[in-house]
């Protein structure tokens, strides 16, 4: 089979025809292709544990669906069970043949079958027979490919009932569980209720006017703009007393995209020069934007391209008869659909509001970013959840775990009250420690800063107890704009941050974008960006924003007692740190000539991201006033497994041994040199992972606000020698799994189980 083919070929079963039709293709095209007589394709009943023939070409039998091979018995079972493919000259010698009654399968013995398997389990196999033609190890490779393209499909299908083995079983009132991503945390029990696009910018046809229809076009438009622009700046006045500055200027981010010199622009001479209708200017100019944005497989700018696709739908629906799109929403309604945009929360923004579920999005949408501020549950990305069957059923939206539950059963029901419940009996208990110190039993005092990133995460930081900054993601204010913040605007978001815990530390990261973070506004395009063009390299390249933001900094700082602590992202070698440390000086000298004479030095550290700084640590430590680990992108750099690549999930583990003696060596060179340590990635944030933090020795620990209250009371119930003790055995162990098994076992002797939530900690850039 030619490569060429094969694509044509998944390219048509991913296009939509449905998937009994997409099977039907496969089989009789495969045996065109690859000049055989049958192909057949089986999938694994999980429940029946039978394999099921769903598509066949070239066997003469009436009703496929009517065989089924128990998988303990037939060849086709053998793959299955061995996860591997089988070429065989004559399948009728294999030990296993299992003769079908209704199949002439004696006249086709050559035999090859490959198994389907999505994330390590097998879900079927496709065979292909001849009568007479001997298969070749080409052909194995070709049918090996096409299942792995196919699998993906089969396990969507199997996950949404799509493809439901068993017609004849009532599927609506069934309980059925789907895994998303964890995007705003909380336990949301209540209604769904589904909200479609009023309009869709793909459905919109070409259509040409006459020179006269012109002026009436335009007119057209400019109503249509006029009444989105009110809507939004409605929406935002709504939102108004919800959400803090920074939120809410991503609705004037909308508005910006729709200045008259902005896409409008483009939309009228699409009009006046291509006598485009109205709606087909909009779906041209908005399309060609969306694809240029979307192009560049990066995650921030996708979710750009989506505000630009809400935008336009918005205008092609205000084009449209008016239909009444805010619908009452009842009590516990929790918001369904494709994708949730920061218009649609905004419209149904309202105190019946409790959660929302999506099947795109990201941890960077701008609607899971509210979702956030506003204290709602969402799971995002929930690829599986069947929308179109949802409204108006009971649902429930798990933001810890990043599960939907479909109609719940009344078991679940009463499983997840009872957790949202002592969830709520634990946060309350919870708030008594808020102004404790954060000190061990037997009296080590750890300090528990904050990782932050939104001016309105100030006061829930400070409101759960955070002691300090240990880590300004930068890179978020300038994301939320659409052009890089000025240097006075920068002072103020600084200062706000900096007054708010004065006089206690900051830390401010310099800006780290590149990888899966870049700006709208300045798009990086890499094949591998991960390992490409990310934080201090591009600050380095790029002094001039390096340096403003630096001065932006130390202005911010100035007649503040609170110290000011900058830390350098993504640093892989001592030259950048010396660089940056000179770019930092001349920054200092800069402002001081301004006028500024209340500026203090700041101390300098570095985010250890890169393994490369393991192993110059003694000269590293030499160079800075102190450390932070970015355990984050420290564990994908050291088990080159992609943070953000649900295939290696399993590769990614913060608690892998190399990971454990890695942080333990950081620790223990930083303190020969009587310089603070710090740990603010993920790791800290976990109850599991600030025992070991603790135990090794490291003095700051920074966290998500959600999660300061939770570790801090793991702290203030555990001695810093049952940490230590804790330590010296996991590091004699060979695996994650060991290890965080046994740290749960230890918490769980010491009482101390409750704080183990099956809570996952959420960063906005994950
Ligand atoms: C990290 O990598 O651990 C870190 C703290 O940085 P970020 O998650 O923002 O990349
Ligand atoms: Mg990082």
């Amino acid at each position: 089979m030619k490569h060429d083919d094969l694509q044509d070929l998944l390219r048509e079963v991913a296009s939509g025809l449905g998937l009994r039709r997409a099977f039907s293709m496969v089989v009789s095209r495969v045996t065109r292709l690859m000049e055989c007589d049958v192909c057949s394709l089986f999938i694994l009943d999980a429940e029946d544990n039978s394999l099921q023939l769903v598509a066949n070409h070239g066997y003469e039998i009436g009703e496929v669906r009517d065989i089924v091979i128990p998988p303990n018995e037939g060849v086709v079972g053998t793959v299955v069970r061995r996860a591997e493919p089988l070429n065989l000259a004559d399948v009728r010698q294999h030990p296993s043949y299992y003769d079908v009654a209704s199949v002439n399968e004696e006249d086709f013995p050559r035999f090859l079958a490959v198994p389907l398997i999505e994330y390590g389990q097998v879900l079927g196999v496709l065979v292909a027979q001849s009568a007479t033609r001997s298969f070749t190890e080409d052909d194995a490779g070709s049918l090996t490919l096409l299942a792995t393209g196919l699998a993906p499909h089969i396990a969507h299908a199997l996950a949404t009932k799509e493809l439901d083995l068993h017609t004849v079983r009532a599927t609506q009132l069934e309980q059925r569980q789907f895994k998303g991503y964890a995007g705003s945390p909380g336990i949301a029990i209540g209604t769904a209720v589904l909200r479609q696009p009023d309009a869709q910018l793909e459905l919109v046809p070409f259509r040409q006017i006459e020179s006269e229809g012109i002026e009436a076009a335009l007119t057209d438009f400019d109503q249509a703009l006029e009444v989105v622009r009110s809507d939004i700046t409605a929406g935002k006045e709504r939102m108004q007393d919800a959400l803090g500055p920074e939120e809410l200027a991503l609705f004037d981010a909308y508005l910006h995209m729709l200045d008259d010199e902005a896409l409008p622009l483009e939309v009228r001479d699409a009009i006046r020069e291509d006598l485009l209708w109205s709606q087909t200017a909009v779906k041209r100019v908005f399309t060609k934007h969306i694809r240029d944005i979307e192009r560049s497989e990066n995650h921030y700018l996708a979710e750009r391209g989506q505000d630009l696709r809400d935008l336009a739908q918005s205008i092609l629906a205000a084009m449209q008869p008016r239909t009444d799109t805010i619908r009452d929403i009842p009590p516990d309604t929790i918001l369904v659909a494709h994708e949730i945009t920061a218009s649609m929360l905004s419209e149904v923004h309202s105190e019946h509001l409790i959660g929302f579920a999506a099947l795109a999005g990201s941890m960077n949408s701008h609607a899971t970013i509210l979702a956030r501020a506003l204290n709602l549950p969402a799971v995002i990305g929930a690829k599986d959840i069947p929308l179109a069957e949802l409204d108006n059923t009971p649902i429930i939206v798990d933001g810890f775990t990043g599960e939907v539950i479909v109609n719940p059963s009344p078991a679940t029901l009463e499983r997840f009250r009872n957790l949202a419940e002592s969830e709520q009996t634990f946060q309350v208990e919870l708030e008594t420690i808020r102004d404790l110190p954060c000190e061990t039993l037997d009296g080590h005092r750890i300090n528990i800063w904050v990782n932050i990133g939104l001016g309105s995460e100030i006061s829930r930081s400070l409101d759960r107890g955070a002691e300090g900054i240990g880590l300004f993601r930068t890179e978020v204010p300038f994301a939320v704009r659409s052009r890089f913040p000025t240097e006075e605007e920068q002072r103020q978001i600084y200062r706000e941050h900096m007054d708010a815990f004065n006089p206690q530390p900051v830390t401010m990261r310099t800006l780290d974008i590149g990888g899966d973070k870049d700006l709208p506004y300045f798009k990086i395009e890499e094949d591998n960006p991960f390992l490409g063009w990310r934080g201090i390299r591009v600050t380095l390249d790029h002094p001039d924003i390096f340096l403003q933001q630096i001065r932006a900094m130390f202005k911010a700082n100035a007649g503040l007692e609170g110290v000011l602590r900058i830390m350098l992202p993504m640093v892989s070698n001592l030259e950048e740190i010396r660089v940056a440390k000179r770019l930092i000086d001349q920054a200092f000298q800069e402002i001081k000539d301004e006028g500024v004479t209340d500026a203090k030095e700041p101390q300098v550290g570095v985010l250890v991201e890169v393994p490369s700084l393991i192993f110059l640590r003694q000269k590293l430590i030499n160079m800075v006033d102190f450390l932070a680990i970015g355990t984050n992108d420290l564990t994908q750099y050291m088990l080159a497994a992609s943070r953000t690549n649900p295939r290696v999930a399993e590769q990614y583990q913060e608690f892998d041994p190399a990971m454990l003696i890695a942080l333990r060596m950081l620790a223990k060179t930083a303190h020969e040199a009587r310089k603070p340590i710090g740990i603010c990635g993920e790791l800290a944030g976990s109850v599991e992972g600030a025992v070991l933090c603790i135990g090794m020795g490291y003095d700051v620990l920074s966290m998500n606000a959600t999660n300061i209250p939770r570790v801090k009371w793991v702290v203030r119930n555990i001695t810093l020698t049952n940490c230590r003790r804790i330590v010296a055995r996991v590091l004699r162990m060979s695996n994650a799994n060991d290890t965080l098994n046994y740290i749960r076992e230890q918490l769980a002797g010491a009482g101390l189980d409750r704080a183990l939530s099956r809570h996952k900690p959420y960063e906005l850039f994950l």
